[in-house]
This record gives structure tokens, sequence and C-alpha cells, in this order.
């Protein structure tokens, strides 16, 4: 299916961190809308989404002179204090369309020539490699999240049909970590998987952040209940792992490869 693309000048970019994000002074969103379209993607229950006459997932919104702007509020916020910056909250930053548009790559530029504190970039898409120049530029003032919540391709393609292959995304996290990117794996929502999967994170990462609906979703699983995703656990027979302790079976699962010190649990291993 066509996706639906809107070209708008936003009034502002930079969003003032809060909830969740509470340990970040900005998030910051280069497009409004996915087209990744998750299905559990707790977005669809925003007022972005539910406002939308479109179905979350099938349009997206570019948003024009981005880097024009953050460069104007990036400068005011850095004359008040730390800046710390978490790209996205609400959308993948390198989403196929940003192959075209670039967006997020212009606001990358903006954030090399004139660095916050810290950038914490959360993606599912091995499009992020294209950055490695500009991402090795901030040093240690960034870390690159791969969304990867499970092993299981069958799994991933039940649950986000349209996301990147889960081989493509190890791949990606090797090559950042290879090139000196700091990075991070994170199982964020924590799908079925097996025992296997930690094998795979340790040969390409050494941080793993560890989140589910009940922990992540901003609403103790509510808007995830209300999305309906108990019945696609069920389609599959595997109602066992939609539940809140499930996470503890991948976390111990991890904690037999990584220190304790590498596997961080729900808002911890988004910090700055
Ligand atoms: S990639 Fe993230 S923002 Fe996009 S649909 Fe999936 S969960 Fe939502």
């Amino acid at each position: 299916m066509k996706n639906i693309i809107f070209y708008k000048y936003p009034k502002t970019l930079m969003n003032k961190g809060t909830g969740f994000l509470s340990g970040y002074s900005h998030s910051l969103n280069p497009y409004t809308g996915c087209t990744f379209g998750c299905s559990y993607c707790y977005v669809r229950q925003m007022p972005v989404s539910t406002f939308s006459k479109e179905e979350w997932g099938t349009w997206i919104n570019i948003k024009m002179g981005a880097a024009e702007l953050l460069q104007k509020e990036l400068t005011r916020a850095k004359k008040k204090g730390k800046v710390t910056i978490f790209m996205s909250s609400s959308t993948d930053p390198y989403q196929p369309i940003e192959l075209k548009e670039e967006v997020t790559r212009s606001l990358l530029k903006v954030v090399v020539e004139n660095q916050p504190d810290f950038l914490f970039v959360q993606t599912r898409s091995p499009l992020v490699h294209r950055d490695i120049d500009l991402l090795l530029g901030l040093k240690d003032r960034v870390r690159v999240s791969m969304t990867i919540e499970t092993d299981r391709e069958d799994i991933r393609k039940h649950f986000t049909p349209n996301a990147p292959p889960i081989s493509a995304r190890l791949r990606t996290l090797k090559l950042l970590a290879d090139a000196g990117v700091p990075t991070q794996a994170t199982i964020a929502p924590v799908l079925p998987s097996t025992e296997a999967f930690p094998n795979e994170l340790v040969k390409v990462t050494n941080r793993v952040c560890v989140d589910d609906y009940f922990m992540g979703d901003g609403s103790g699983g509510r808007r995830t209940n209300n999305l309906g995703i108990s019945l696609m656990y069920e389609e599959l027979g595997l109602a066992k792992w939609y539940n809140p302790t499930a996470y503890r079976v991948v976390y111990d699962r991890l904690r037999k490869v990584f220190a304790e010190d590498q596997v961080y649990l729900s808002q911890k291993g988004f910090l700055p």
C-alpha cells in the first residue's frame, strides 16, 4: 500500500522531556507518523494518531526547514543549561522515507556542529549506518539504541510486518560498534524469543535494555491492552508471553551471557 506523505513547516521541533523521558531535557522527532506501523506501537493511542483521519502506519509528515529550526532551538536551549536529547519518542528517525528526505541526517549535522551534552538515537532501522560519519563526530555524547525485540523472524513478521529483518539489525549494531559508536540492543517490547537470543546479542553489542508493555508503555500496560495486543499472542499459542513477569525469562537468559552492569531494565536503559 502506498503511504500518504505530507510536507509541513513545524513551529517548534524540540519538546521538553517528560514522563518516561523525564531524564532528558528534550525529545526530538524528525517526522510525525511512522510507516513501520508496528502493531503494538503505543503512539497509536496518542492524540497525534487518534486525531488523524488516516490509520497509524499509513501516513507520514515530513518536517520542512527542520535543520534551521533545530539550530535556533539548540542554541537557545544550551544557553539555559544542560541539553540531553532523545531522538525519537513517537517516530522512527530512520524509517524508509529518510533515505530520500534526509531530515534526520540534516539534524545530525546541526548536532555535530553545535553539540548537546548527549544524544540518544532510538531506531529499528539499518539505515542508521549511513550516518556513521556524523555519529562518530559526537564521540561518547551519543548512543544508538537498536530495537531488537526477538531473535525469531516469524515473531517479528507477526507483530511488525513492515519493520526491517532482525538479521539486518544485528549486522548494523555490529558495524556501528566496530566503528566505535556506543550502542545498545533494546529488547522492547519483550516478544517471544529463544534461549539463543543473548548469544546473538553478545556478538554485536556490550549493552542491552529490556522493557515491556507493563513497565514501558507509559500507562502500566493499559494503552497496549486497549490495542488488543493480547489476541496476537493468543493467535500464536503464546499467551504466556503477554504477562508482566515474562520479561524475567529474557532478563535471566541475558544475565547468563552479559554482566549485571550491561543489562538495564526499562527506563534506566534509556537514560542519558
Ligand atoms: S518504529 Fe517505533 S514509532 Fe514507528 S510504529 Fe514502530 S514502535 Fe511506533
